[in-house]
């Protein structure tokens, strides 16, 4: 299956994508996790990156749109993939479009996540990242096992620079400009379907699973 998720920054994106890659085996696609691996190792890309990225602003859609053509050209996507935090603006929706042409391929399903922005905004005050492998805790929904250590690979966990109140709100704006039309082009196209995000990660994987699962019974609009 070739899934977008899409939804406002701290939804729950990231956590859904890691369910979908398990129960259905296609990779999760994250461009905030490549950028930040790009930042992190120093490359050409990172350094553009990421003064853009601690401002909460986008990066250039041709930088993101480089990157994920060559991860979406991988093997491991050619069965099928979940894209997470891309496409972002209308210019990076018709760069995906190009993608998928070149693959020779196109999307099942756009799922929107969706939550009232308080829920939002505790939800990342609450976030704990892992630095060394990209690995998301919750504060209280998904703590780590022993305070402030990563359980998958025992780093120090951080909050993410971007995740201060003032970057979140500014994300918040920069989500409802650019990226909310995003979701209508998918709405017009008859791909998009909108999960409520608000309940615990196992009801919204539900809820996820069932409209994806609509996306392959036989007969399923596209
Ligand atoms: P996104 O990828 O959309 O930015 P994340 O998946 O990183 O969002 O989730 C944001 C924060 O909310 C993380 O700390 C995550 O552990 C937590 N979280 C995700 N889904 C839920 C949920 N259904 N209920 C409570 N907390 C959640
Ligand atoms: P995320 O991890 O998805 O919340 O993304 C973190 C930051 O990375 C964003 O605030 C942007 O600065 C940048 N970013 C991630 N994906 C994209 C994208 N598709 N287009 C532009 N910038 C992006």
């Amino acid at each position: 299956m070739r899934i977008v998720l899409l939804g406002p920054p701290g939804v729950g994106k990231g956590t859904q994508a890691s369910r979908i890659r398990e129960r259905l085996g296609v990779p999760h696609l994250s461009t905030g996790d490549m950028l930040r691996e790009a930042v992190r190792l120093g490359t050409g890309p990172g350094q553009a990156a990421r003064a853009i990225m601690e401002s909460g602003d986008l990066v250039p859609d041709a930088l993101v749109g480089e990157m994920i053509s060559e991860r979406m050209s991988r093997d491991d996507a050619r069965g099928g993939f979940v894209l997470d935090g891309f496409p972002r603006t209308e210019a990076q929706v018709e760069i995906l479009d190009g993608i998928l042409a070149s693959l020779g391929t196109r999307l099942d399903r756009a799922v929107l996540l969706q939550a009232p922005e308080s829920e939002i905004v505790s939800r990342i005050s609450l976030r704990r990242s892992c630095p060394a492998c990209g690995s998301v805790y919750h504060l209280r929904a998904q703590p780590p096992r022993k305070d402030g250590i990563c359980d998958r690979c025992g780093a120090a966990l951080v909050q993410r620079a971007d995740d201060a109140e003032d970057i979140v709100r500014a994300r918040l704006a920069v989500y409802r400009e650019q990226t909310a039309p995003v979701a209508e082009i998918y709405l017009r196209r008859g791909l998009l379907r909108e999960v409520d995000a608000t309940g615990p990660a196992d009801a919204v994987a539900a809820n996820v699973a069932l409209v994806l699962d609509g996306a392959t019974a036989p007969g399923a609009a596209a």
